[in-house]
């Protein structure tokens, strides 16, 4: 069994395997420390699946069901119609090995039990040994974390049914008054999930009963359950959104829940851990290439704030909504718990300004001047294929000439209008029908 490679991913989740897969395309050899053990039901949107096929997760690709119809209520209004997948994580997850084999990432389907660094090097404690590598991802899901942060204490109590119909297929989402459920029916399989504060007076009467009692709040859930046969027993999730310490030392990196887990109600977490395994691969991939971990570390702790923040002010929303409907206490604590994490969005005062930060381009992580505005703190540095700081140098020296800065910069006059009509759009006075910004107010002045 190979005990030394270029990177060690522990985990088995999607997070974990994307970036396996990834980082094995790159060239780079891979071991991957993890067995998968989720037993869930979870819904899917169109995006997330085109992310699993664009990262040739094509095993697991396949096994995600649908699209079926998405119903339900929230704060008292139909939720908008649309279509989701949904995916037995079981499958899936045995899928994406499947995957990884494919990719020829070396696996040890055992238990990682710790890693410590050693000079340049890190080791990682198995079941069965150790294993040493240049750089480490930690993607063990939820439980790897050490929480910084936490939203409302949340639990998911879920249940396997089959229903009469064989036939039907579809989502519902339901608020009540003491917390929210989803059921996801496939073919007459049907998985029920409710999700409660962990402080719930009916889980002390028994999983069974809690659900019982909670279905007994919601007549439209309970009526399309009528007759369903419960499969196996109830299985409890925990739940909570929850950011991890971060890691700090060169060359380690969290990924997924692990880094940060969200609330399910965003129903996007397996989505942000394909889009965080692309980060991860790029920045092991810088990290093996330069040794330089500074740009990389602060570039992730940037990345991870901002998703922190983002779907965090979007989780709010969907509860004070449903709080000012029904403002029981469970909905009034978790209205109030979420914008408490992130107070006045402290980076939202950030001025417009033209700085040095680290930025993903291509699968490298490296140092770029970038615009920064209150709307995009961790600044932009292109758009399409336009450098905006130098765009704005351009302007600024030419009195706004389109043509000339076309010119220099080897792009389309119609891209460099483009992204003038995009920096006009973030408040920034530039060409072509205003004059250019000042030196001194940060845009156009010597970096
Ligand atoms: C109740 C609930 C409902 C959810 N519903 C949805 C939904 O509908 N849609 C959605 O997109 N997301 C949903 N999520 C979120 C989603 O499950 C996660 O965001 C996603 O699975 C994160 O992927 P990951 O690879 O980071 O972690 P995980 O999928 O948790 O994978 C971690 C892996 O690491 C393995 N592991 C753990 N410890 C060790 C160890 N010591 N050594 C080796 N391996 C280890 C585990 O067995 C597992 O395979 C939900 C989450 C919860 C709690």
């Amino acid at each position: 069994m190979q005990s030394t490679a270029d990177v060690a991913i522990l985990g088995a989740g999607p997070a974990a395997i994307a970036a396996a897969c990834a980082l094995r395309r790159l060239g780079h050899s891979v071991v991957l420390v993890g067995r998968s053990r989720t037993a869930a039901v979870e819904g899917m949107s169109e995006r997330t699946l085109t992310l699993l096929r664009q990262n040739g997760l094509e095993a697991a690709a396949r096994t995600v069901r649908g699209a079926v119809e998405r119903t339900g209520t929230w704060a008292g209004e139909a939720v908008a119609g649309g279509a989701e997948y949904i995916v037995d994580r079981a499958e899936l997850d045995a899928a994406l090995l499947t995957d990884a084999h494919c990719a020829a990432v070396s696996i040890r389907a055992e238990r990682a039990l710790g890693y410590q660094s050693r000079g340049a090097l890190w080791t990682v404690r198995t079941e069965s040994g150790e294993l040493h590598c240049q750089t480490l991802i930690d993607a063990r899901g939820r439980r790897a974390q050490r929480p910084v942060r936490r939203g409302p204490e949340l639990i998911a109590i879920c249940q396997r049914f089959r229903l009469q119909d064989a036939n039907c297929s579809f989502t519902r989402l339901e608020a009540t008054a003491h917390g929210w459920c989803w059921l996801a029916v496939h073919r007459g399989m049907g998985w029920l999930q409710v999700m409660t504060s962990r402080k719930a007076p009916s889980l002390r009467l028994g999983l069974r009963q809690h659900l019982a009692a909670f279905l007994a709040q919601t007549p439209q859930m309970a009526a399309l359950l009528c007759g369903a046969l419960p499969l196996g027993e109830p299985v409890a999730r925990a739940a909570t959104a929850t950011l991890s310490a971060e890691l700090r030392r060169c060359g380690a990196q969290r990924l997924g829940d692990a880094a940060a887990a969200l609330d399910p109600l965003s129903g996007q977490g397996v989505y942000e851990a394909l889009r965080g395994a692309h980060i991860a691969t790029a920045a092991a991939h810088t990290y093996l290439r330069t040794r330089q971990w500074e740009p990389i570390g602060q570039f992730l702790s940037e990345r991870m704030s901002e998703l922190w923040e983002r779907r965090n002010a979007t989780a709010a929303l969907h509860y004070q909504r449903q709080a000012q409907r029904t403002p029981t206490e469970f909905w009034s604590v978790a209205a109030a718990q979420y914008p408490a994490l992130d107070p006045a969005h402290a980076r939202a005062s950030e001025a417009t300004s033209l700085a040095w930060r680290p930025v993903l381009n291509g699968m490298c992580i490296e140092q770029r001047r970038v615009l920064v505005t209150p709307r995009f703190p961790r600044g932009v540095w292109q758009l399409e294929d336009v450098d905006l700081p130098e765009l704005i140098e351009l302007l600024n020296t030419t009195g706004g000439d389109i043509a000339c800065a076309s010119r220099h910069l080897s792009r389309p006059p119609q891209m460099v209008v483009r992204a003038v009509q995009w920096l006009r759009a973030q408040g920034l006075r530039v060409a072509p029908d205003a004059p250019p910004p000042a030196a001194g107010n940060g845009i156009g002045a010597p970096i």
